[in-house]
């Protein structure tokens, strides 16, 4: 008897070949290895940032590999600005969408009462209100593909308590439990969403951190693995996520952590 594994997802369990796919953030760090990756196993990526330069960059990076990857200016912390860029999106791709990355995040580290009313909304709205419309925009799109998946880019931090800032920790604990609702409410439309969350990743974002020895040194005592992690340990679990061979998999959070947040403590 065939397997069944739901929806329309292609039988080809390890390939991503005739998939689409929006990563956001990808010129740098995590998004970008997400990028290569996605494309790598043959979708069809769009990609958006900031600064047009760089994407144009990355593009031409792309295009010497044969990468399907196409990109929109876009900066997601603007309502304005997602809804355009989910209407590039569904034209490129005809209204229909397998993948979803909400990868842009950030983070300001300073201790909780020194944090401002402005600061609050800019982390906010960075990390967990831009997902969260983002979600809402492509629903149709990833609906209409028959074969879904979300993935949202948490971290560590919002799983344990971390000291890098109570706010961004926050949003990150909350896309978690977002990917848990969305999870349950859009799986009658064959839509997975899961969250991915990642420890200390070289990238420019960590650039100063990941700069500071005696930083550094600090992350690896408590990391059972010992180091920092790369982009594309983070991009390798993100992609398994999109792949029909993880079609029973929804819902989750899954640490990319080197063993840190089961890691107890022993003076
Ligand atoms: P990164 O090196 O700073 O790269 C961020 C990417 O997102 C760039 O392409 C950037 O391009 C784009 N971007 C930033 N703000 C944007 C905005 N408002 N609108 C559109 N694009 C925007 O970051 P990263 O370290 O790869 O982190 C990626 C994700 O992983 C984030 O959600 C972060 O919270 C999470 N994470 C990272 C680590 C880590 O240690 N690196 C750990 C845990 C979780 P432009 O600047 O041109 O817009």
């Amino acid at each position: 008897m065939m397997a069944n594994f739901g929806g329309s997802c292609s039988n080809k369990r390890w390939s991503l070949t005739g998939m689409t796919a929006l990563v956001t953030g990808g010129t740098k760090g995590i998004g970008y290895a997400i990028v290569e990756e996605l494309a790598q196993f043959g979708a069809r990526v769009h990609t958006c940032a900031r600064n047009e330069s760089e994407l144009e960059a990355c593009k031409r990076n792309w295009e010497t590999k044969s990468f399907q990857v196409s990109y929109s200016v876009c900066d997601v912390t603007s309502r304005a600005q997602r809804e355009k860029l989910m209407e590039i999106v569904s034209s490129e791709f005809n209204g229909k969408l397998n993948i979803l990355v909400n990868n842009v995040g950030s983070y300001i580290r300073k201790p909780t009462i020194e944090f401002t009313a402005e600061e609050y909304e800019a982390m906010m709205g960075t990390n967990l209100e831009s997902t969260f419309h983002i979600n809402q925009l492509a629903h149709p799109l990833l609906k209409a593909s028959g074969c879904g998946s979300i993935v949202l880019m948490s971290s560590a931090a919002g799983v344990v308590a971390v000291d890098i800032g109570s706010i961004y920790s926050t949003a990150k604990g909350g896309m978690n439990q977002l990917a848990k609702n969305l999870a349950c409410e859009w799986a009658k439309d064959n839509i997975r969403v899961n969250s991915v969350a990642p420890w200390l990743i070289r990238t420019p974002l960590t650039e100063s951190l990941c700069s500071n020895k005696a930083v550094v040194e600090g992350f690896e005592g408590r990391t059972p693995l010992g180091r920092v992690g790369e982009a594309e340990e983070v991009s390798a679990m993100v992609t398994f996520l999109c792949m029909p061979a993880a079609s029973y998999i929804t819902g989750q959070t899954i640490c990319v952590d080197g063993g840190v947040t089961v890691n107890g403590f022993y003076p």
